[in-house]
């Protein structure tokens, strides 16, 4: 009998595909710097060109334009702060971001930064009810506002409730003005389609570790004729964008997972929409009160990544699941942090519209190219008693204490 735990987590990092890790322990044995003039330079610096390639293939985009990174959030970093210091040099008036309240913190934290560092200006950009940006609201703001806009952001899929966004139209809008969008696609890459060419758009964040490659490694697209300012200064690798060794072994696990899930992506999309509305008819009966976030996308036409599922279960708190889930050995996520113990709400159910007790009652499970059938049965099997004993624990009386009685966890 199988009792290894079924990870159902493949969204916050997913395992790591087995040729990417033959091309990183082999490259990880052989010595070389890749900006090194002498053979073994050049050797290292082969295998770097290669992975350049491989992702490039796999994105839609040029080799040139594969800025390796140390994974998504620099990218979004390096994406942000550098369009934002480019435009406003260029042009003292071009202050404003606009984002949406859905996008990962690597982004949102980000723009937070440079509003109270550098004097951007957040201008927000609204969803709808199941986290789709509301792109007719957006393009008036652009109307509105295009003199004094540095930048427009916004995720290519989310990474909590699954919503795809229309990215190309809004790029396509923005460069109308000539403003540039960058795009989080760390979530999107590989599982549903995310031609950068075809986009529009001016920067794409990727990151290997979400999609069988290694972790500590990802990429910025930066389309040629964009001007972005480095955020990190050296030895002026990476066409100056971001100077630093590059580490060929971890290119190279990159470069063969992004060749390998490109290969077998549509098989994958289908495979894993199957699976995932096997859970959603199974809890429509299991749980009735549950509550699906985000685009049902029964058609499978590329609204919801193939393998997300996030629920709100009422009156449990997303931990208090999580925790039992745990103990019946399923790995799942409420996908929002809990700081100091204090649960907190999600921003991006939130930012849908729910109320902060709603937006803590909420679980996701995220399928990846490991997940099969068994994976399936064993989460329908044990939700139900799981989303009983949690609901028994209730919420938390308020906001400074965490009751995790009745679930059988302490902590
Ligand atoms: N952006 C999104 C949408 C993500 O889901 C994540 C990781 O969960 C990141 C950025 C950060 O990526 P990394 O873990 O490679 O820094």
């Amino acid at each position: 009998m199988n009792t290894s735990p079924v990870y159902l987590d493949h969204a916050a990092t997913t395992d790591i595909n087995r040729a990417a890790l033959a091309a990183l322990t082999e490259q990880m044995t052989r010595t070389g710097n890749p900006s090194s003039l002498h053979g073994a330079g050049r050797r290292a610096n082969r295998v770097v060109d290669e992975a350049r390639g491989q992702i490039a293939r796999a994105a839609g985009a040029h080799p040139s334009e594969v800025i390796f990174t140390s994974g998504g959030t620099e990218s979004d970093n390096l994406a942000i702060k550098g369009l934002f210091w480019s435009r406003r040099a260029a042009n003292p008036d071009a202050r404003l971001i606009l984002l949406a309240g859905i996008e990962h913190h690597a982004v949102l934290d980000t723009a937070e930064w440079l509003q109270a560092q550098e004097g951007a200006e957040l201008l927000w950009m609204p969803v709808d009810a199941d986290g789709v940006l509301d792109l007719a609201a957006a393009t008036a703001l652009i109307d509105d506002h295009h003199e004094r806009i540095a930048l427009v952001t916004l995720m290519w899929a989310n990474n909590e409730v699954g919503s795809v966004q229309p990215v190309a139209a809004l790029a396509e809008y923005a460069a109308g003005y000539g403003i540039p969008l960058h795009t989080d696609a760390v979530q999107a890459f590989t599982s549903v389609p995310t031609d950068f060419a075809a986009s529009k758009a001016a920067t794409m964040a990727i990151s290997a570790h979400k999609i069988g490659g290694p972790v500590g490694i990802g990429a910025l697209l930066v389309r040629r004729d964009v001007v972005l300012t480095p955020t990190q200064h050296g030895g002026g690798h990476e066409r100056k964008l971001r100077s630093g060794t590059l580490n060929a072994a971890l290119a190279a696990g990159f470069g063969v997972a992004a060749e390998a899930a490109a290969a077998v992506r549509q098989n994958e999309y289908e495979r894993l929409c199957a699976l995932r509305d096997r859970v959603i008819d199974a809890v429509a009966e299991l749980i009735p009160e549950a509550v699906l976030n985000g685009p049902a996308d029964r058609e499978h036409t590329g609204q919801r990544l193939p393998g997300n599922l996030h629920y709100t279960f009422p009156e449990c708190e997303g931990d208090s699941l999580l925790f039992v889930l745990d103990m019946l050995g399923i790995c799942s996520s409420t996908g929002s942090a809990c700081t100091a113990g204090v649960p907190q709400p999600s921003h991006v159910l939130v930012a849908m519209g729910r109320d902060a007790r709603t937006a803590r009652s909420v679980q996701r499970f995220t399928l990846g190219h490991t997940s099969d059938e068994r994976d399936v049965e064993k989460l329908l099997e044990a939700l139900p008693e799981a989303y009983g004993r949690a609901k028994k624990a209730g919420m938390a009386a308020d906001e400074s204490s965490i009751h995790t009685a009745g679930t059988g966890f302490t902590r």
